[in-house]
């Protein structure tokens, strides 16, 4: 198994273990956004009566986003729905730097020396 490298505090290393996988994944490379239906985008913004509303779901880890989009284009209000377990407490947020690592031992991936 590769040693962690990584200076991170024990939170730190402590939230990235505990992460589900999908979690991780979505943390490390990003999440994989699928468009809602128009109506599933309409009820993420029931007090919002302007704009257009455009709801996203990760088909990985099925965080939502909600997007209100102004008349000209910009992005005027945005909400995070996040999936159970995904939130880590402020100050214990791993970097992308230790999650590629968290990522990395749990695939059992090879770190490969040159020699
Ligand atoms: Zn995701």
């Amino acid at each position: 198994m590769a040693t962690i490298k990584h200076e991170a505090t024990a939170e730190q290393q402590q939230a990235a273990k505990s992460l589900q996988d999908q979690h991780l994944y979505c943390r490390t490379y990003g999440h994989n956004w699928r468009p809602l239906s128009e109506q599933e985008s309409a009820t993420l913004f029931n007090h919002i009566k302007w704009g257009t509303a455009i709801g996203l779901q990760c088909e990985t880890c099925e965080m939502v986003r909600g997007d209100i989009i102004n008349q000209y284009g910009q992005v005027a209000y945005r909400i995070y729905r996040q999936p159970d377990g995904y939130s880590i407490p402020q100050g214990e947020t791993p970097d992308r730097a230790l999650l590629r690592l968290e990522y990395i031992q749990r695939r059992n991936l090879t770190y490969r020396t040159g020699e």
